[in-house]
C-alpha cells in the first residue's frame, strides 16, 4: 500500500483552548493501515445488511446485488466477516504492491 505525504499541520487552525493533538485532522485514511481486506461472496450475499449495520467504520456500500466495504476507509477489522448470517464475507490478507 502507498502511503500518503503528511502535510505540514497549521497549529493556527486551532482554538487555543482545544487539545491540538486530538484536533489534529488525519491525512492517513484507515484503509492505508488495514492487514486484511474483506471480500465479499456475491453469490452467498443476500443483501440483508447486517455487516453495514455493524461496521464500526461505516463503510460498507450497497451495490445492485451485494454489498462490499470502501476499501479506502475499510481498517480491516473483520466484525463484517463475523456478524454476515451468510458467511459471504472472507478475510483476505493484504499483499505489497
Ligand atoms: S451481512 Fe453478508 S449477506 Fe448480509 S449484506 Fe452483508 S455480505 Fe451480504
Ligand atoms: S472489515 Fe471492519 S471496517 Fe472493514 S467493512 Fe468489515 S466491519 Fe467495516
Amino acid at each position: 500500500m502507498k502511503r500518503q505525504p503528511k502535510e505540514f499541520f497549521d497549529q493556527s487552525r486551532i482554538p487555543g483552548d482545544l487539545c491540538p493533538i486530538a484536533t489534529e485532522p488525519m491525512d492517513v485514511k484507515t484503509g492505508d493501515w488495514r492487514a486484511e481486506r474483506p471480500v465479499v461472496d456475491r453469490e452467498r450475499c443476500v443483501k440483508c445488511a447486517t455487516c453495514w449495520l455493524f461496521c464500526p467504520t461505516q463503510c460498507v456500500l450497497e451495490k445492485p446485488a451485494w454489498f462490499e466495504a470502501d476499501l479506502e476507509i475499510c481498517k480491516g477489522c473483520g466484525i463484517c466477516a463475523s456478524e454476515c448470517p451468510h458467511h459471504a464475507i472472507t478475510m483476505v490478507e493484504e499483499v505489497e504492491e
